[in-house]
């Protein structure tokens, strides 16, 4: 799960690390009452959405006056904010982030991630922050500086102090950075984060400290522990047709393609995408409705796969193991009957009681189109697509 920026900065004021003073606001009136509030001269409009690179396309603007911070207000409120995150249709502005000016002297970059291949956390560091940092990281990446945390161990003050050291931070200035470097990896273990970055962390003329900016990712799975960071959920930054499948409790994901997929199993379902792909074909989603496929379920499924303008057809995908085919094959029809399909179908089924669950489809005069193997299966739907 992603979060706000502002409530990144909660976070890491939490732990102990130095973030600018400042308040969310959610209408040009507000911003400009907590410009107010914050007194001083220097004021940043920041607009809060969930992805990176704002900087960049226009959502981040330093304010010298409080018309100034009026004006930032209403041009980045309610635009359709476009990074290299975003996606080509961008993403609304629906809250800003208005803090007090920071004077900067230099911008660091430091980051957590989960190494897979460690399988530790992994801390990133960098003399080259900023809004080029994606470009550091491709071009000279000997200017990212990795260190590999041993669990048990934690970030050593020794470790901490050797990255502050390789990125430029004074000698007067490291245990500020031990504090900071030593928040954040807190911070991640203990919210179960799976991504934290800070970049820009600034120096500024008086050699502190600040975080400049904020991201968290959170392990969706480890939510139920922690209320806290679940109530940072914003739906408005979520496809809203991943948000209504995961009420019924099915794996969704938008994608690019045509080809709608209903597949039991994760591992099945990417099996059927890369089936789809290697015959030509695009996948318009993923989506795993789980071992316990109720009619209910699948119907529910079909029917955030038709509310897809680009869909061209449908390929259903399902091994019978505990699930069995005809219980499928009942749930198939009774949806594709209440959604009154009209795009061509493709099932497949494998497993327990397949000869009845092909039988039911056969017989239920629906105009589905058969396949036998994953191979057939895929290439009839591109077919069918096309
Ligand atoms: P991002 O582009 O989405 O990563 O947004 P950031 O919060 O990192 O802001 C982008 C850039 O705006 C930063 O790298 C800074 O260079 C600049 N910036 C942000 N806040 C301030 C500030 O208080 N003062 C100054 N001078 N620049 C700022
Ligand atoms: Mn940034």
């Amino acid at each position: 799960m992603k979060i706000h920026e502002y409530q990144g900065k909660e976070i890491l004021r939490a732990f102990g690390v130095a973030v600018p003073r400042g308040k969310p606001a959610l209408s040009v009136d507000e911003a400009v009452q907590v410009a107010r509030e914050l007194g001083g001269s220097v004021w940043v409009v920041k607009a809060q959405i969930h992805a990176g690179g704002r900087g960049k396309g226009g959502g981040v603007k330093i304010a010298k006056s409080i018309d100034q911070v009026r004006d930032y207000a209403s041009q980045i409120l309610g635009m359709q904010l476009m990074t290299h995150q975003t996606g080509p249709h961008g993403q609304k502005v629906r809250r800003l982030l208005i803090e007090e000016g920071a004077d900067i002297r230099k911008e660091l970059y430091i980051g957590l991630a989960v190494d897979r291949v460690s399988q530790r956390v992994t801390l990133m560091a960098s003399s080259e922050g900023g809004t080029e940092i994606e470009e550091v990281a491709e071009k000279t990446p000997e200017l990212i500086h990795k260190i590999i945390i041993d669990p048990i161990q934690g970030l050593t003050d020794a470790d901490a102090d050797a990255l502050a050291t390789k990125i430029g931070v004074p000698q007067a200035s490291l245990p500020a950075a031990r504090q900071i470097l030593h928040g954040l990896y807190t911070a991640f273990w203990e919210k179960d984060a799976d991504l934290a970055e800070i970049n820009p962390l600034i120096l500024n003329s008086d050699g502190q400290l600040i975080a400049l900016d904020a991201k968290f990712n959170f392990d969706s799975n480890a939510l139920f522990r922690h209320p806290d960071i679940a109530a940072y959920r914003d739906l408005d930054e979520e496809d809203p047709a991943e948000v209504e499948a995961s009420q019924y409790g099915l794996a969704y994901i938008s994608l690019d393609g045509n080809i709608g997929c209903l597949v039991n199993g994760a591992g099945l379902a990417m099996a059927t995408m890369d089936a789809i792909k290697l015959f030509g074909g695009e996948p318009a989603n993923f989506l795993d409705v789980g071992g316990g496929a109720t009619t209910e379920k699948v119907t529910e499924a079909f029917k955030l796969m038709l509310r897809n303008p680009a869909l061209k057809a449908i390929l259903v995908n399902i091994f019978g193991g505990i699930m069995r085919c005809d219980v499928i094959a009942r749930g198939v029809i009774a949806a594709s009957k209440a959604v009154q399909l009209k795009a061509p179908l493709v099932v497949r089924m494998k497993g327990t009681h397949e000869d009845l669950g092909k039988k039911m489809l056969a017989e239920s005069g629906l105009p589905i189109i058969a396949a036998d193997s994953m191979e057939e299966a895929a290439q009839k739907v591109v077919a069918a697509a096309a």
